[in-house]
């Protein structure tokens, strides 16, 4: 697929890359993912760019890295030691051995609380995007990302 810049201007030094497309259910809608870099996203985000014949608009994704093991920020489970802790229930399992219907926990916020003595709600998954410390964390890698 080929990007065509309708509205903006991307020099010979701007960096864009064509990751996938998935289709938006029964919207007839697609969802291309791009990865750039930081010069390039500061002139693209939010912007109107043709994207082979569509016109999109280019919208950040701003993902944490959440580990699937032991619910840390940062690292993925595959360069994981510690012990497993369970995204859903906090458990001492991971997330994909978790038969745990009902009492959703998340480790992250329990762990805070009791650091800290706080009351944060803890009847979220680990991976909710709504929970307080995940939101913190968003805000934090956001500071420390250089868009320029
Ligand atoms: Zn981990
Ligand atoms: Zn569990
Ligand atoms: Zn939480």
């Amino acid at each position: 697929m080929n990007l065509n810049y309708v509205d903006s201007e991307v020099d010979s030094d701007d960096k864009i890359e064509v990751k996938f497309s998935k289709p938006v259910k029964s919207s007839g809608k697609y969802i291309t993912y791009i990865e750039t870099i930081g010069k390039t996203f500061s002139k693209l985000v939010d912007k109107h760019i043709g994207l082979g014949w569509d016109r999109c608009v280019f919208k950040e994704n701003f993902q944490i890295l959440t580990c699937l093991n032991c619910c840390a920020y940062g690292h993925k489970i595959q360069s994981c030691r510690n012990k497993p802790v369970c995204q859903i229930c906090a458990g001492d399992h991971n997330i994909f051995q978790c038969k745990e219907k009902t009492n959703i926990s998340c480790i992250n916020c329990m762990k805070e609380n009791s650091r800290h003595n706080l009351r944060h709600n803890t009847k979220h998954k680990a991976n909710d995007v709504n929970c307080p410390i995940y939101l913190a964390h968003l805000i934090k890698a956001k500071e420390k990302t250089n868009y320029s």
